[in-house]
């Protein structure tokens, strides 16, 4: 009796292990995620949720990042938030427009998008284009009066006017974090260097703007580190001579000067710039970027008008299709 339940034991024993070494392994296989990845990763996520700093310290801050337990000496302080404000209308390029410049900002740390439509309501396109673009965003809109929408008159006045208007309420509460603020037009183009030279801005830094004013560029002067004049084609006697994307301010001299906003009356065409930086600073004060102004790192590139002459009048397609 005794032996044959020793060997009924033996011949069971290899089975027994065989079955518990297999319950073990299939324990330790990693759980499947809940939610499938996005099919991109909008931007690099480091430990804890941040993202990571664009080109911020030596290259070999890699290497130290993983190995993150050991403390620092000296923690970096938090990197200023850049709010772009950039106003949008809606015309057959907009979503190319918008398409290129999310590309751009996606890859720039700590970037808040406002994006303000200059329309009645907020557009489904728009809508739908930013909740898939991977960007902390806001999205406003606020329609240009019939009467502005004239050539020769400045645009995007309302809307830029309604981004400086949600950052300062957003921030009329709490101690301002480190910002900065530029207005960034849909159709220009941005190097990614331009976003590391402005955000080291203290109150109002400045740079050339590539393509601009009927000629191939324009800049602020510089001498000794102090801006002096304008290199400009056009109304060099103009106290700022600077298009809209050759400056940036910081969200603190956007709140110690609440009332600072682009206005309508008594703004001359292509004063608008002007007419602002007037109001929140010096010429003296400015802070040149980019090699001290010597350098193009933003270009006033326009998109030609589509040519849609074949676009029948009446859906001819067998479905609806969003451009
Ligand atoms: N824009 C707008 N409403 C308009 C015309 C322009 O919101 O009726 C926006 C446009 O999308 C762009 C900015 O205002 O972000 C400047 O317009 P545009 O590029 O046409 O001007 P320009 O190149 O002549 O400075
Ligand atoms: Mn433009």
């Amino acid at each position: 009796m005794k032996s044959v339940l020793f060997s009924r034991f033996f011949i069971l024993l290899p089975w027994i292990l065989i079955v518990i070494i297999m319950l073990d392994v299939d324990t330790r296989r990693p759980a499947l995620p809940l939610t499938p990845r996005p099919y991109f990763s909008p931007y690099a996520v480091s430990r804890g949720g941040a993202r990571v700093p664009l080109r911020r310290g030596s290259p070999g801050r890699d290497a130290a990042k993983r190995n993150e337990s050991r403390p620092r000496p000296h923690p970096e302080p938090p990197l200023p938030t850049i709010y772009a404000i950039t106003p949008t209308y809606s015309r057959p390029v907009q979503k190319a427009e918008l398409t290129r410049l999310a590309n751009t900002f996606r890859q720039v740390a700590q970037l808040h998008w406002i994006l303000v439509e200059d329309a009645v309501a907020r557009s489904e396109l728009v809508s739908r284009f930013l909740a898939r673009a991977g960007l902390p965003n806001t999205h406003l809109h606020v329609p240009t009066p019939r009467r502005y929408k004239r050539p020769g008159l400045p645009r995007a006045t309302e809307q830029r006017n309604a981004g400086l208007a949600w950052l300062r309420q957003r921030h009329q509460h709490q101690r301002a974090q480190p910002g900065v603020l530029f207005f960034a037009d849909d159709d220009n183009t941005y190097s990614l260097e331009l976003f590391q030279e402005m955000r080291t801005t203290r109150k109002v830094s400045v740079w050339p703007v590539g393509l601009v004013g009927g000629r191939r560029y324009e800049r602020p002067l510089v001498e000794n580190g102090k801006v002096v004049g304008w290199y400009t084609g056009w109304r060099a006697d103009r106290p700022f001579a600077i298009d809209m994307a050759g400056f940036a301010v910081s969200l603190q001299v956007i709140l110690s000067n609440p009332k600072a906003v682009f206005k309508r009356r008594g703004s001359q065409p292509g004063m608008q710039e002007s007419d602002f930086l007037k109001q929140i600073t010096t010429v003296e004060e400015l802070e040149p970027k980019a090699s001290n102004c010597t350098k193009v790192l933003v270009w006033h590139t326009r998109t030609e008008k589509v040519n849609l002459a074949n676009e029948p009048k009446y859906l001819l397609d067998t479905v609806k299709i969003e451009v």
